[in-house]
C-alpha cells in the first residue's frame, strides 16, 4: 500500500533501526519506546490487522509466533517479555498495518 508508513519502512524509503529480517517478516525498534525494550514485528505484505486475516495468512502468522521469543532474547530479554497486538480503532491501533510489539526490560507494569 502506496501511503503504508511501515510499507515505506518496509521499502526503506523511511528510515527505521531494523534489529531482524527475512523473506516474511522485518522488525525494528520503535520510534517512542514504552519499555527499556520495545520492537515492532511486521509482515512484508500489507495486512490492515488481525480482522484482515484470511486462512491464506496462518503459516505467515504462526512463523511470526516462533520467532517472537527469539527476537527478545536476542534483545537481551531473557526473563521475558509482553507482546500487545493492538486491532482498530477500539483497540487503539494507530498504524494501519499488522505489527506485535514486544515490550520488556525494566519497568514493565502489571497487566491489569
Ligand atoms: P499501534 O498504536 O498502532 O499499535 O502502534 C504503532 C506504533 O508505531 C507506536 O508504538 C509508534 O510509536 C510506532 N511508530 C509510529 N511511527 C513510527 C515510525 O515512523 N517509526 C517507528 N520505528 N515506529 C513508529
Ligand atoms: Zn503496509
Amino acid at each position: 500500500m502506496s501511503d503504508c508508513l511501515f510499507c515505506k519502512i518496509i521499502d526503506g524509503d523511511i528510515p527505521s533501526d531494523k534489529v531482524f529480517e527475512d523473506d516474511q517478516v522485518i522488525a525494528f525498534k520503535d520510534i517512542n519506546p514504552r519499555a527499556a525494550v520495545h520492537l515492532l514485528v511486521i509482515p512484508r505484505i500489507h495486512i490492515d490487522n488481525l480482522d484482515h486475516l484470511t486462512a491464506e495468512h496462518q503459516m505467515l502468522i504462526g512463523h511470526i509466533m516462533y520467532i517472537l521469543p527469539q527476537l527478545a532474547r536476542s534483545q537481551g530479554l531473557v526473563n521475558g517479555f509482553r507482546t500487545i497486538i493492538n486491532t482498530g480503532p477500539d483497540g487503539g491501533q494507530e498504524v494501519g498495518h499488522l505489527h506485535i510489539h514486544i515490550l520488556g526490560g525494566q519497568g514493565l507494569s502489571s497487566f491489569n
